[in-house]
């Protein structure tokens, strides 16, 4: 690994080896070019190292990797090895909580203990494909009683898969147990903001028996690196997390290629619903974890709060009260519930969007400032006083902000609920059955959460309905995603045909 490793620190972990190659061939290599960028950490604006850049040719030769592997043993691979190899990882990644949760606070920004229950979660994510491995079956079906028709499921092949920078390693375990689990191959390309913890993890994938090949991971940019996988024309599939706007790119490619198989994880503004027959301290928290859990950066961030007129007063005083007291600053804080947002430019974003919210009249109940002055750090923010014209009210902030009004009835909320282009997910708080189950029946998106929120989990099917998304994530449903229908049908017996 000469020159393709350096020694870091983490103030969790002490020193530790940070990989900083391409992997391919479960192999560190350099890119092509000899390019590398430069990773920031967002906490203090420090330049934490430099990895290789991958750039269309990096692209073509981990698609080469992945094609062999897949033509050659690993489609003849079992059902059984794929699951121990995927339960292998699953079982290293606890191993190696501590390192990969380190290296993720380091990078992303987010709080140390927040970052370890994502490795819990990749394990389970890991663990839970590993045991759909050999439960992927196909189904005999009967025309005539001269045919024999079964139906296969057949992995797709060589899978491109983008990842965001909100969850670098969970997006990781998401895109890559499926994948791996119906018998695929992947290339896979990081955030540019955020590729330590993936590498790190890369150091996991040969440790847990995957043959070279089989899972192949790159550092590089969206418009380099992640253009070339989406147009690839040996590429047979894609696999995006991340931005609306990308995600039209990424069709658009896929389109003007070889018609790769998509699918997308995208953007959402959800509703967070509170009817005033709820539990009202539960719902403070439920709301104040649904936006700022990960500093607002959750495509599914509850970030339009509605509150039933009758208990808005008390409300709106509570959580204001409440996400003053989210504990924001260093990621390896003892307390740290926020940390800084990830890069510069998300930050300028965030901050533009709650100029647009004073200058549109919306008030600031709380927050609307940068902390500190170093590091991407900004208040827990809340606008009251919106129409649902306003752009913070439409538009997704990605960051610690969100908006409040007031409703009075069922079928008002359930409307301005849905009035967005989104549909990922939403929230309804309340104490009766029936207000649950109407509402979340008629709410357009693709999770609803009731008293409850940003309760994700690996047995459950997450994506978006309208513009949020094609394709389900998790459950058993990603399978669909990395699995084709092969019919084949057999004629019986020794009739002449005609
Ligand atoms: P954000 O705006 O939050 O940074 P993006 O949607 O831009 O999110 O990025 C998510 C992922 O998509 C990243 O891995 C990024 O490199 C990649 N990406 C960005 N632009 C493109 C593109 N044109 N084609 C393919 N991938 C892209």
């Amino acid at each position: 690994m000469s020159g393709l490793s350096v020694k870091l620190k983490t103030p969790a972990t002490g020193e530790y080896e940070q990989p900083t190659g391409l992997f391919i061939n479960n192999e560190w290599v350099k890119a092509v070019d000899g390019k590398t960028f430069e990773v920031i950490n967002p906490t203090d604006e420090s330049v934490i190292t430099s990895v290789q850049e991958a750039t269309e040719k990096d692209v073509d030769i981990a698609v080469s990797a992945a094609r062999k592997a897949f033509e050659g043993s690993w489609r003849k691979e079992t059902p059984e090895n794929r699951g121990k190899f995927l339960v292998n990882l699953a079982n290293l990644f606890e191993k190696n909580i501590d390192l990969l949760a380190a290296v993720e606070a380091l990078d992303n920004g987010k709080a140390f203990a927040m970052a370890k229950g994502d490795v819990g979660a990749c394990a389970g994510c890991l663990r839970y494909y590993g045991g759909w491995a050999d439960k992927i079956e196909g189904k005999v079906v009967d025309t005539s009683h001269d045919t024999f028709n079964y139906i296969r499921k057949e992995p797709i092949g060589v899978c491109g898969q983008i990842i965001p920078w909100n969850f670098p390693l969970l997006m990781w375990a998401w895109k890559i147990g499926p994948a791996i689990a119906a018998g695929n191959v992947v290339v896979l390309k990081t955030a540019e903001q955020t590729p330590l913890s993936a590498l790190v993890a890369c150091n996991l994938v040969k440790e847990a028996g995957f043959p070279p090949g089989v899972i192949n991971v790159i550092s590089g940019f969206g418009k380099v690196a992640g253009a070339a996988l989406s147009s690839h024309m040996d590429v047979d599939k894609i696999a995006f997390t991340g931005s609306t706007v990308v995600g039209r790119q990424i069709m658009k490619a896929a389109a003007g290629s070889n018609l790769k198989k998509v699918t997308l994880e995208l953007g959402g503004k959800s509703p967070n619903i509170v009817f005033a027959d709820a539990d009202i301290d539960n719902a403070i928290s439920w709301v104040n974890f649904g936006i700022y859990f990960n500093h607002g950066q959750c495509c599914c961030a509850g970030s339009r709060i509605y509150v039933q007129d009758s208990i808005y007063d008390e409300f709106i005083k509570k959580f204001k009260e409440r996400a003053a007291k989210n504990a924001v600053g260093d990621p390896f804080g003892q307390e740290t519930f926020q940390g800084p947002q990830v890069s510069q430019i998300q930050f300028d974003r965030i901050m533009s969007y709650i100029e647009e919210g004073k200058k549109s009249g919306a008030t600031i109940e709380t927050g609307g400032n940068r902390k500190g002055d170093k590091g991407y750090f900004i208040e827990p923010t809340i606008f009251s006083n919106v129409t649902e014209d306003m752009k913070i009210v439409q538009e997704e902030i990605f960051g610690p902000v969100c908006t409040i009004s007031k409703f009075s009835t069922k079928e008002e909320v359930i409307k301005i609920g849905n009035n967005t282009t989104y549909g990922l997910a939403a929230a309804v708080h309340t104490s009766n059955l029936n207000t649950a189950i109407e509402v979340s029946n008629a709410l357009k998106a693709g999770t609803v959460w009731v008293n409850t929120y940003n309760t994700l989990h690996w047995q459950l099917p997450f994506g978006g309905f309208k513009e949020s998304g094609i394709g389900r994530e998790l459950g058993e449903a990603a399978l669909d995603n990395y699995c084709q229908t092969k019919t084949v049908s057999i004629r019986l017996g020794d009739a002449l045909f005609g």
